[in-house]
């Protein structure tokens, strides 16, 4: 089953297109990492796929082929917007209340027992709860309608480290128990490889990036080596980014089979952290297998 799938998906502001030519299957099961610069259009994808926004372009159905937006769809689909949106003169009770009387199926003996093991008081106003309570109270208005598809719009960036763990630690929680899919978008790069196991990059509206992280950890390697070496190197594997320094060189390069690197050279292993932000500085790359086309991509040239 795919929980989010988009085709030919573009969306265009005016002259200027925040979104183009998306196309995606997002398989059942997984936490999904949607990562990308500001601008990138992270939220307007999330939005089509939960059917705040009309495309201009393409199509978009979750869950099997569930219209984005439709009444079946949105039953069975949570989303939390950036910010976590509450109602601040409300007390935690009455926020409940609301968001109950607003959905066709809501645990209210579920989010009591959240809240109360988060020690969120129920007679508290709203905005007199802590930055990382606020995220937590709206996770648990969304997970609260137990939801098969939960999708969260940057959810940790004004969070600290603490809440972050906190507030992941409850998302995971609940894939473990209920087996939901989860899609998060997060400039937090360094923590998704703890909570993660799918990854979409998108850049400058495109995706660059739609993969297993253990499939993407796999098939990227680091090769050190003689700075002279570097173009015959690069005939051998494909290269997303190249540092070059006068003598040594490193290349991060896409393969899974690294046995033929010549005997001046190195693989070790890469991070996710550095593989994101390899992608990231060149739009033009792609670990996508039919835009590699000839399997030989350009050298993107980065000097030590
Ligand atoms: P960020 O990480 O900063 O939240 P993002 O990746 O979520 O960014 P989007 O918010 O989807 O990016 O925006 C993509 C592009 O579309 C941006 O150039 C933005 O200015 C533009 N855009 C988004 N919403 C609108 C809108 N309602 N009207 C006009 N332009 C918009």
């Amino acid at each position: 089953m795919s929980i989010i799938e988009v085709a030919g998906l573009g969306k265009r502001y005016g002259k200027r297109w925040a979104l183009q030519d998306c196309s995606l299957s997002i398989p059942a099961g997984h936490v999904v990492a949607l990562v990308g610069p500001n601008g990138a259009g992270k939220t307007t994808l999330l939005h089509c796929a939960i059917g705040l926004v009309e495309p201009s372009t393409g199509h978009a159905t979750v869950l099997d082929g569930l219209v984005a937006g439709s009444p079946q769809a949105l039953d069975r689909v949570a989303f939390v917007a950036q910010d976590a949106p509450l109602y601040k003169y409300l007390s935690v009770t009455h926020m409940i209340e609301l968001t109950r009387n607003l959905n066709r199926s809501f645990d209210t003996k579920l989010i009591r027992q959240r809240l109360d093991g988060l020690g969120i008081g129920l007679d508290q106003k709203v905005g007199k709860l802590s930055g990382g309570q606020q995220a937590q109270l709206a996770l648990a208005l969304a997970l609260a309608r137990h939801p098969e598809l939960l999708v969260l719009d940057e959810p940790l960036a004004r969070l600290d480290p603490l809440a972050r763990y906190e507030f992941m630690g409850v998302v995971m929680t609940a894939v473990a128990e209920e087996g939901l899919s989860v899609v998060l978008s997060s400039h937090v790069v360094s923590e998704l490889e703890r909570v993660a196991n799918y990854l979409i990059v998108l850049n400058s509206g495109r995706v660059q990036i739609a993969s297993e992280i253990d499939e993407l950890m796999q098939s990227h390697w680091l090769l050190t080596g003689p700075a002279d070496e570097v173009d015959e190197m690069s005939r051998v594997f494909p290269v997303v980014e190249t540092y070059r320094g006068d003598r040594q060189a490193r290349l991060l390069v896409r393969s899974f089979d690294t046995s033929n690197i010549g005997p001046n050279w190195e693989a070790t292993a890469v991070t996710l952290e550095e593989l994101i932000l390899a992608y990231l500085r060149d739009p033009e790359s792609s670990s996508i297998s039919e835009a590699m086309g000839d399997g030989h991509p350009s050298i993107r040239g980065v000097s030590a």
